[in-house]
Formats: structure tokens, C-alpha cells, sequence
């Protein structure tokens, strides 16, 4: 398998059935399925009605305290990371070859738990959460230190060690690819884990825990918490006894667990943050493929991606043409049940987003943007929206500075390169962005000054295992995937020893 892209889906052959039941709901604990210390539980929710699917362990901080010593325990005393790296690689792909074996049960319930397109799940997101844990699987036995030439006669190894209990903290969005991107990298350093899901889609973390411990992962390795941030995920962000905390999420939840960690053990923190990226179609480009793709780039994922090119900036000369195609476009997407065959959007996760989204919509009337399509909910229940696309937007409305986080299209118009960089580097964030030209020396001025973690040139949405993602500005702090993630895991020691000297005597 090459680059592996969000776009190339193949079309689903065997009937789809919705899931039957929910077989793990409980905490993962120390290699154990447990109550929540309190005995609390709370609901998860189907997007598609807003029906109860299945009640939950609530963790809360002293769950969070017994997976933390659990982990603990694991690093200190545990296997596992005193464990050839080639015994640990072959668990974690014991564990992907299990996934496998379960792709489609697991792919059933990300979209009962979350509300995406089933077939997105099933040919997309869970081939590449396998091909993450292959990537890290492959990387375990080749973590090693280096000698250094100091001045004078030392002798001096530099150990590459794991950093210890790491926790995380993940988003509703992709949530397996969330827990693949943390996970595999930590593991294959040899690190210990307390990982807390977000609220409203607990489900497929805690499967795939299961799986884990099936794979021979040892006890207290991986811990699973579900429950709410102020109350699970605060407690893991300032516990004293977690060595790094790796954060995806909003913006501002990212600013507290940066001072909840600082006010605590100072455990060095990566962040994966929001963002609001400008996805520019220069005057050159075929109007045709990048209608379709700036139409991708905003609705995939019902418009919840946090690198959504959530801004489109469109040259003056094929501007009008193009608002009649974007519109055209996103009238034509089909909306519906993500179980059914050929749904291109499913409902938003909840009726908090749901009503945010809506709330955005308003405030783009308000502020004098065209409508061009959509603007109101699908149907009487669940949280469907119309796929919305406006024009005539201009960077002081919110719907072009804020993140969204849903399906609508807000369309720019600009002149000339120079200028349109300075007004795609406008807005707090700085995660992610798209180019669309056949020129090549546009795409290289382009690509250079834009602010931004990622630049997809003329494609968007490729994500690799080997790719590096991350934000400048505030879209956080640190890199994921590829080498770069293992830093995040890994503490560095220098031993230095005389190479001559009585003591050897
Ligand atoms: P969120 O910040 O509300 O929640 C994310 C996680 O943080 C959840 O697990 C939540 O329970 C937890 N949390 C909430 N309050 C907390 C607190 N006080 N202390 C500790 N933990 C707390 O974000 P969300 O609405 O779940 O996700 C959407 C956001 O995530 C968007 O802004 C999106 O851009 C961002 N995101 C970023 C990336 C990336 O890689 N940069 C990927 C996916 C999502």
C-alpha cells in the first residue's frame, strides 16, 4: 500500500449491517475490564437519532489515580519496557493482524458510536489505523542512542529510553485514528499508557483494547478511561505521576492541560490542535477537479477534520464560475444513514455541535455573506445539516476566522499570490493548508509561505504513517506520525565514563 489518501474509498461490496451489540464498556485497568470507582456510568449516543446506544464506565480522577499506578507499576516493574524491542514489535503486530481480523465489527461501531459514512470507516479509516501500528511495529527494534566524540578522553553514549507513563487525551472525530497516532508510537518506545477517549465516542478504544490484551500486551500497559475532560481528563493532565501528556483537541482545552501540566510535574506536552486552513485554487487550475476537491477538503468527515480547508480562496478570474460549481456540487452530496451505501455525509457527532454549527450559519446571514446553498437541519431527528456553501466572505466574519467544525464552505476571492498569502496567514491557526495550480513556481511560492504544518499541493487529506502533522502557531505544539512522534515518547541519557582512569585499574 502506498500514500495512503482519504479519497481513494473503494466502493464497499458485501452488505452492510448495522451492529447488534456492544460488547465492552467497562474501564481498562491493569489488563482488566472494571467499573468505574464511583459505579457511575454515562450514555453514549447514536448521531444518527440521539438515541442512547450503550451506558458507559464514567471514569473520574480516582480512576485516572488507579490506571495511573497501574502504568506505573508496568514501567517500573513490568516486561515491557525491559522487553527486547523485537518481542514488543511483534505484539503490536499481533494486535494489527487481530484488528484485521475485525475490521468490519469495528468499523460498525465508529459509525454507530460517531456518525460517519461506514464505508469511509471500513476502506479508509481502518486499513490505516492498521498501517499505523505496522509503521510503529517496524520502528520498535530500531530505536537506539549514539556514541559522541567529546573533547578529551571520555567515553560517551548517548541512551534513547522511554520516557515513562504517558498520557492521552483524544478527540471524538477519528477515534481510532486518534488512538492509533498516540498509542503506536508510545509503545514501540517502550512506553506505558493511560489513554482517556473523548465522551461521545467511547466504544471502539475500549474493543480495541480488548484485542491488545489478546495480542499478549502485558498488564498496566494499556490503560483505557472513559469519561469527561474536567473531570478524567484534567485529573490525567495534572496527575504527578504521568511523565508526558500528548493532547488532540480544541485550542482552548489545549491552553488548560498545557497549565494544568505545568502547574503540576512540568511533563513535557505535545498538542494537536484546531485549525482553519486556506485551501487556494490559483487562476490556472482545471475549475472542474478543484471544485471537487476543495468540495472534499471542507464536507469529508461531515466538515469535523481539524485540518478542514475550511477557507477557500478562489482567483478573481475563475471565482463566479466557480461558486456555480461549488454550489451544484454540494446540492449533488447525499445525506443520509452513514450505513447505508453511497451516504457521502453522515449526522454531526452531537446536539452541542450540531447547534454550533447552526449558530455559525446564522452569523454568515448576519454578516451580510451570500447563502449560496443549505443553511438548515435534515429531518426531525439525529443532527443532519444541509451541506452550506457561502460566498463573498470576508476574513473580519467569524465563519472565516473560527473554527466551524461542520459542513460549510466558506468561499474567498483574492487577486494576486503575494496578497492571498498574507491573507491565508491571517487567522490564529496554522495547521494545516491546500494549493491547487499547474504551475509549478506558484506552488513552490505558495507552499513556502504559507504558515502551515502540512501544504497539500494539488491533492488534500493524504495521510501517511511516515508523514509528520502538526500545527504552527495555535494548532499546537509537537508533530505526530512518522519519526518525528518517537521524540515525544523517548527521554534522552548521556553516560560519560573515563576511558582511562585509576577506577579501571
Ligand atoms: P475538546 O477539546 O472539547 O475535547 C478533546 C478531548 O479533551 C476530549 O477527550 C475531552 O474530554 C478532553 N477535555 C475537555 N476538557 C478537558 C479538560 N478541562 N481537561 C482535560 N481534558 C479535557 O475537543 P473536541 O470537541 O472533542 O474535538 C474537536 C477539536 O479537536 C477541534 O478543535 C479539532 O480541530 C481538534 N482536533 C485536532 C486534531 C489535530 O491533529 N490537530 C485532530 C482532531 C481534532
Amino acid at each position: 500500500r502506498g500514500i495512503q489518501s482519504f479519497t481513494t474509498a473503494a466502493v464497499v461490496e458485501q452488505p452492510i449491517t448495522p451492529p447488534i451489540q456492544v460488547n465492552y464498556t467497562k474501564l481498562v485497568i491493569n489488563g482488566q475490564f472494571v467499573d468505574s470507582a464511583s459505579g457511575k456510568t454515562f450514555p453514549t449516543l447514536d448521531p444518527r437519532t440521539g438515541e442512547v446506544i450503550a451506558h458507559v464506565a464514567e471514569g473520574d480522577a480516582e480512576d485516572i489515580n488507579r490506571a495511573v499506578s497501574a502504568a506505573r507499576k508496568a514501567f517500573d516493574e513490568g516486561p515491557w519496557p525491559k522487553m527486547s524491542a523485537y518481542e514488543r514489535s511483534r505484539i503490536i503486530l499481533r494486535f494489527a493482524d487481530l484488528v484485521e481480523k475485525h475490521t468490519q465489527e469495528l468499523a460498525q461501531l465508529e459509525t454507530w458510536d460517531n456518525g460517519k459514512p461506514y464505508q469511509q470507516a471500513l476502506t479508509a479509516e481502518l486499513p490505516m489505523f492498521v498501517r499505523l501500528f505496522h509503521y510503529y511495529a517496524g520502528w520498535a527494534d530500531k530505536i537506539h542512542g549514539l556514541t559522541v566524540p567529546a573533547d578529551g578522553p571520555h567515553h560517551v553514549q548517548v541512551l534513547h529510553e522511554p520516557i515513562g507513563v504517558a498520557g492521552q487525551i483524544i478527540p471524538w472525530n477519528f477515534p481510532l485514528l486518534m488512538f492509533a497516532w498516540k498509542v503506536g508510537p508510545a509503545l514501540a518506545c517502550g512506553n506505558t499508557i493511560v489513554l482517556k477517549t473523548a465522551e461521545q465516542t467511547p466504544l471502539t478504544a475500549l474493543y480495541v483494547a480488548k484485542l491488545f490484551h489478546e495480542a499478549g500486551l502485558p498488564d498496566g500497559v494499556l490503560n483505557v478511561v472513559s469519561g469527561y475532560g474536567p473531570t478524567a481528563g484534567a485529573a490525567l493532565a495534572s496527575h504527578m505521576d504521568v511523565d508526558k501528556l500528548a493532547f488532540t483537541g480544541s485550542t482552548d482545552t489545549g491552553k488548560i492541560v498545557l497549565e494544568l501540566a505545568a502547574k503540576s510535574n512540568l511533563k513535557p506536552v505535545t498538542l494537536e490542535l484546531g485549525g482553519k486552513s486556506p485551501f487556494i485554487i490559483c487562476e490556472d487550475a482545471d475549475i472542474d477537479k478543484a471544485v471537487e476537491l476543495a468540495h472534499f477538503a471542507l464536507f469529508f468527515n461531515q466538515g469535523q477534520c481539524c485540518c478542514a480547508g475550511s477557507r477557500t480562496y478562489v482567483h478573481e478570474r475563475i471565482y463566479d464560475e466557480f461558486i456555480e460549481k461549488a454550489k451544484a456540487r454540494a446540492i449533488k452530496r447525499t445525506v443520509g444513514d452513514p450505513f447505508k451505501q453511497g451516504i457521502e455525509q453522515g449526522p454531526q457527532i452531537d446536539s452541542e455541535q450540531f447547534e454550533k454549527v447552526l449558530r455559525y450559519i446564522r452569523s454568515g446571514i448576519d454578516s451580510n455573506a451570500t447563502l449560496e446553498c443549505g443553511g438548515e437541519r435534515i429531518g426531525s431527528k439525529g443532527f443532519f445539516i444541509q451541506p452550506t456553501v457561502f460566498s463573498n466572505v470576508k476574513e473580519d466574519m467569524s465563519i472565516a476566522q473560527d473554527e466551524i467544525f461542520g459542513p460549510v464552505q466558506t468561499i474567498l476571492k483574492f487577486k494576486d499570490i503575494d496578497e492571498v498569502i498574507k491573507r491565508a496567514n491571517t487567522t490564529r491557526y496554522g495547521l494545516a493548508a491546500g494549493v491547487f495550480t499547474t504551475n509549478i513556481d506558484t506552488a513552490n511560492t505558495l507552499s513556502r509561505g504559507l504558515r502551515a504544518g502540512t501544504v497539500w499541493v494539488n491533492c488534500f487529506d493524504v495521510f501517511d504513517a511516515s508523514i509528520p502533522f502538526g500545527g504552527y502557531k495555535m494548532s499546537g505544539i509537537g508533530r505526530e506520525k512518522g519519526i518525528y512522534s518517537l521524540n515525544n515518547y523517548l527521554q534522552v541519557k548521556a553516560v560519560v565514563s573515563p576511558l582511562k582512569n585509576p577506577a579501571w585499574l
